[in-house]
């Protein structure tokens, strides 16, 4: 049976199947990503194959989908080991805000970044529209020219007051969406005003929890009213940009990808190369000083978090 992963542990997955029943599952066998360790080997957002026990309460998962895509987060500790987060997102939608704490544009960058070398179409969210003064209305027309620009959609929304919820909601439509977003940006507020009957829901969940086992999850998939799910990973800041190789970084740049092959020197960094088309194009006003700030930063490694 065909069931889709929508809460774990590490230990005991919950998984929904095409009658929308909710199955609690173990698993057997095993179940790798080649190129990276993880702690666990199965993450929200899978498609799985389970077989039921012979009790008929409990399932076995047993064979594992090829993933289209999936976000990671790696350990801190020196292992190496990392954490599936989720798989299978069909978008991530960054949520920032201009007003307290103001969302600064290296970390839109990095997480723009983390997005394309994710492989997931993002769109950023700008949250407390009802706290923006007419000077703050001009920055947020400001960033929404760098980031429509190079083809990342940008959405205006009061959580608070509700504005333009509807057409958030729509976005989510039977699609697999991933919420990120430092704190304070108004993220529960957020998912709150787009799932109203959410704390029944997590009242649910509590329930399962409640067997005896740790819940250590690091991402919860909220079933949506209109169909879809969304993603909110609390406790999770940042998103890691998995080693990332300075010279390949330009691709992980829409606006920096489009003009690789025009540089005169094809191993081109876009550092300080002579006959380099990007820093033409950043010169002549065609690409954005902050963006392009943004990579010399994560080029050279400079990891501050803004
Ligand atoms: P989170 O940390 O991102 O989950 O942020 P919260 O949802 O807890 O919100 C942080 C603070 O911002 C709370 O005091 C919210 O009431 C406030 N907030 C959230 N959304 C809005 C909004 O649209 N307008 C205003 N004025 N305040 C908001
Ligand atoms: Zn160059």
């Amino acid at each position: 049976m065909r069931c889709l992963v929508t809460k774990s542990t590490g230990s005991w997955y919950q998984v929904v199947n095409n009658k929308g029943e909710s199955i609690d599952c173990r698993i057997k066998g095993k179940f790798r990503i080649k190129d990276i360790r993880t702690t666990n080997p199965i993450a929200v957002g899978d498609w799985v194959e389970i077989e039921m026990e012979p009790d008929q309460s409990t399932g076995v998962i047993v064979k594992l989908e090829p993933r289209k895509n999936y976000i990671i987060r790696k350990s801190i500790n020196l292992s190496k080991q990392s954490q599936i987060i989720a798989a299978n997102l069909d978008q991530a939608f960054l949520i920032v805000t201009l007003a307290s704490p103001r969302t600064s544009l290296g970390f839109i960058d990095r997480f723009l970044v983390t997005a394309e070398a994710y492989d997931i179409p993002a769109a950023l969210v700008f949250n407390k529209l009802d706290l923006f003064s007419n000077e703050g209305m001009e920055v947020l027309a400001e960033y929404e020219n760098i980031y429509q620009n190079i083809g990342y959609p940008c959405y205006k929304v009061s959580a608070v007051e509700g504005t333009n919820i509807e057409q958030i909601q729509n976005l989510l439509k039977d699609k697999v969406t991933l919420f990120s977003g430092h704190s304070g940006v108004g993220k529960s507020t957020l998912i709150n005003a787009l799932v109203p009957d959410l704390e029944l829901k997590t009242g649910a969940v509590s329930d399962w929890s409640d067997k005896g086992q740790h819940t250590t999850t690091f991402a919860e998939m909220h079933d949506l009213p209109q169909g879809g799910y969304l993603i909110d990973t609390p406790g999770i800041r940042e998103l890691g940009i998995f080693d990332i190789e300075p010279q390949v970084l330009g691709h992980f740049f829409p606006e920096i990808r489009e003009r690789l092959n025009e540089c005169r020197f094809h191993n081109c960094r876009h550092v300080n190369e002579p006959g380099c088309n990007v820093i033409q194009a950043v010169e002549n006003g065609e690409i954005e000083i902050s963006r392009y700030e943004s990579y010399l930063s994560i080029f050279h490694g400079n990891d501050t978090r803004a």
